[in-house]
């Protein structure tokens, strides 16, 4: 499974920053109508760099930089607050498959208290320890999950976390059906259990502060789950600084 986002710059003054990717695992792929500008907006970024080198021959032969990301993005952006060693003990509130009887593979829609302890940004990521323990009888090691709620959470509070997960469930080598221990366990709470919960983490996928940025998704299965995040902040909350202009939504 694999997401992607991309925010392509809106103007040539933040052309060096605003590309934002990262790999998580999920087939699913998302054209908003804002694709349509893509190709201009890149010719737009070429037109940049290319004014910008004084020596155009021997810019075309020097190895081309990785242009940073500008860390004022991250101000503010909390990390690891939760550990696996004191993870955050949440409660499911809900839980619903979402995918119907005859798709291939069942993917669920959680929703899990925080009471506001973990203060995410769209785009994050938080871990999940399931219950039980290994074959060496040790506790499990806590598995990634892309968050699907916006920072205000399904319920509009700021004290609920989201997830989309699609149970693991494949045939070993020896013919044997094998069953995925977190997504397993997640896929089959029960409102009211208790879920261990460490994060967040990652801001490599954090939606762009240019208010004019284009945002490219592309996610494959539940890679699409960072996107419901970003999709509920940008149409169904209102938000001053994510507005969608008319022309997004032709
Ligand atoms: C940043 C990040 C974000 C993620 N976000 C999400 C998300 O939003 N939703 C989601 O559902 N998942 C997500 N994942 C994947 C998730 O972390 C788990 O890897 C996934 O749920 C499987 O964990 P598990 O404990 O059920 O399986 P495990 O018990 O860990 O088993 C997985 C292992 O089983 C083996 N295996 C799997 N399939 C096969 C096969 N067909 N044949 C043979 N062996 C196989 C492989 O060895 C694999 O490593 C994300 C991962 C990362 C890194």
């Amino acid at each position: 499974m694999a997401a992607l986002a991309a925010a392509l710059p809106s103007s040539p003054a933040t052309a060096k920053a605003a590309v934002s990717s990262s790999v998580a695992p999920p087939c699913f792929l998302a054209y908003p109508s804002r694709l349509r500008n893509a190709s201009r907006v890149a010719v737009r970024t070429a037109q940049v760099s290319t004014a910008e080198t004084a020596e155009p021959a021997a810019a075309a032969a020097a190895p081309v930089k990785e242009k940073k990301i500008s860390k004022k993005q991250d101000e503010g952006v909390v990390t690891n607050k939760y550990r696996p060693k004191e993870p955050y003990v949440g409660r499911c509130l809900l839980n619903t498959r979402i995918t119907g009887d005859n798709a291939p593979g069942e993917t669920w829609h959680m929703v899990f208290s925080t009471e506001g302890e973990i203060p995410y940004r769209e785009g994050q990521s938080i871990g999940v320890i399931a219950d039980g323990e290994d074959k060496n009888g040790k506790p499990h090691k806590l598995r990634l999950y892309s968050i699907a709620s916006s920072a205000l959470g399904d319920f509009g509070d700021s004290k609920t976390v989201s997830l989309c997960v699609k149970r693991l469930v494949y045939t070993n080598d020896a013919g044997e059906v094998v069953k995925g221990v977190c997504s397993n366990f997640l896929c089959d709470l029960k409102p009211g259990a208790e879920v261990k919960i460490t994060g967040p983490v990652g801001k490599e996928m954090l939606m762009p502060k240019d208010p004019n940025a284009t945002i490219i998704m592309l996610g494959t299965g539940t890679g699409i789950a960072p996107f419901r995040s970003f999709l509920w902040k940008i149409f169904f909350e209102e938000h001053e600084d994510y507005k969608v202009s008319t022309n997004c939504l032709n």
